[in-house]
């Protein structure tokens, strides 16, 4: 946590000419904390040690590898909540449409900037900034380090929770998502959010996943035994479907449990895929589909997939994220953002789930909309496996009402 007099700034342009000429006119303002990087890469790299989160980015947005828009998705996904400001020597439309992605993300953005950069503007900007409330600090969550979670994938402190999928026509249980927790022996129950990114860029993800999805597996076969049909969602990550032997250690890992691919439903997230190189990810996903697993592209609309590229791929179903699904009802654009996305899975043929169905009033909205199947706080949050027949019975109950 910064001192607001003290702010840790972190510059990143491809233009190792900008950087300096950057680093010298923040040192003129007065501003000593301040971390160079070339590359997207290399910023995230920094960005991902804990201790050195910056409070201020200065970002170009056009830079060869990762360009500035990707740059931001990857910040949302590590829940960076501090601030940007934005350069480039783009046309003022497309920063503005950019200022906006920012701000969606709950990234905070005095402003914007173009090249060449203006010492007085930029000391203008970033006085404004320091005039905000909570500027200088990050509203940190607790952070774990990779070390940490390494040690607890080895030592079984991750625990699956379930959240059941069902058919708001019938109200019929169809099956459920695994979510994975870390129930950590000092901070209690620790959220993926706050530790699947870590896994991620640690190299530690594909150990996560096999954990995750052993566990699942093993549970999906006990119900079967116990009578309970349902199909089983587990969540991927693009790295793991990198890996080249991602799918036949998925097809082994179901066999050894005994349950069959067509019952199993990866989870893909959409703002994951990549918008250039999709040629890895890609082989694996028709690979597993090859092997009749469900494939599933999630919380979609956060991304930036286009239909050409979705059709490209053979995904079953598509997840609404729920920021389109919550209250639409009553918000015209979300519930135009709903639609489409409603449309572009009638299109794909692809059967829907809506995510974060909240309310009565989210789950008539489905129904009227012919929604396939439901997931969400209104129906039941995710919970132990062990809590899911007694809630299975309640559930019918309601549905009887
Ligand atoms: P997701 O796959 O989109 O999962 C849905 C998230 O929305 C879950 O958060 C769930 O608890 C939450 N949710 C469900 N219904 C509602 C609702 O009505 N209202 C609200 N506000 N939230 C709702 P959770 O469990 O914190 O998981 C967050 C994300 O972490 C997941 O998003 C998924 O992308 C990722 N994740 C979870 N488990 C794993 C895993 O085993 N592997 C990987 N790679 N990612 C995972
Ligand atoms: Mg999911």
């Amino acid at each position: 946590m910064m001192n607001k007099l003290t702010p840790e700034i972190l510059v990143l342009d491809d233009d190792p000419f900008t950087l300096k000429l950057l680093a010298r006119i923040l040192a003129n303002l007065g501003y000593n904390s301040v971390t160079l990087c070339e590359s997207g890469h290399a910023a995230l790299k920094h960005i991902d040690n804990p201790a050195d989160r910056p409070d201020m980015i200065l970002l170009d947005l056009n830079m060869p590898k990762m360009d500035g828009i990707e740059f931001v998705y990857q910040l949302a996904e590590r829940h960076y909540t501090g601030s940007i400001i934005l350069f480039s020597g783009e046309d003022e439309h497309l920063l503005q449409a950019t200022e906006k992605l920012i701000l969606m993300h709950g990234i905070k953005i005095p402003g914007s900037l173009r090249k060449p950069v203006s010492p007085e503007k930029l000391g203008a900007l970033l006085d404004k900034w320091l005039a905000l409330p909570q500027a200088g600090t990050q509203q940190t969550v607790k952070l774990h380090g990779a070390d940490e979670l390494r040690a607890a994938i080895n030592n079984g402190e991750l625990l699956n929770y379930y959240q059941p999928k069902v058919e708001p026509a019938s109200g019929r249980v169809m099956g459920v998502e695994t979510l994975v927790r870390w129930n950590h022996p000092r901070d209690g129950m620790v959220l993926p959010s706050e530790f699947i990114g870590l896994a991620e860029t640690h190299g530690l993800i594909d150990e996560l996943t096999r954990v995750v999805l052993t566990g699942a597996l093993a549970q999906a076969k006990a119900w079967q035994e116990a009578g309970l049909v349902l199909q089983l969602a587990v969540n991927v990550s693009i790295d793991n479907l990198a890996s080249p032997d991602f799918a036949d250690f998925i097809a082994g890992l179901a066999a050894k449990a005994g349950v069959a691919p067509r019952d199993i439903v990866l989870e893909v997230s959409e703002s994951h895929i990549p918008m250039n190189d999709m040629s890895a990810p890609l082989e694996t996903l028709t690979r597993l589909r090859l092997k009749r697993f469900r494939l599933s592209i999630d919380e979609f609309g956060t991304g930036h997939s286009s239909l050409v590229q979705l059709r490209g791929i053979p995904f079953d179903e598509l997840k609404i994220d729920q920021s389109f699904v919550h209250g639409a009802w009553s918000n015209k654009t979300v519930q135009a953002k709903y639609d489409a996305s409603m449309a572009i899975a009638k299109q794909l043929d692809m059967e829907v789930v809506a995510v974060g169905v909240e309310d009565k009033n989210d789950w008539n909205n489905l129904r009227r909309t012919g929604c396939n199947f439901a997931q969400g706080y209104f129906i039941a949050k995710p919970m132990p496996a062990a809590d899911l027949p007694g809630w299975i019975k309640t559930w019918h109950e309601r549905m009887k009402e």
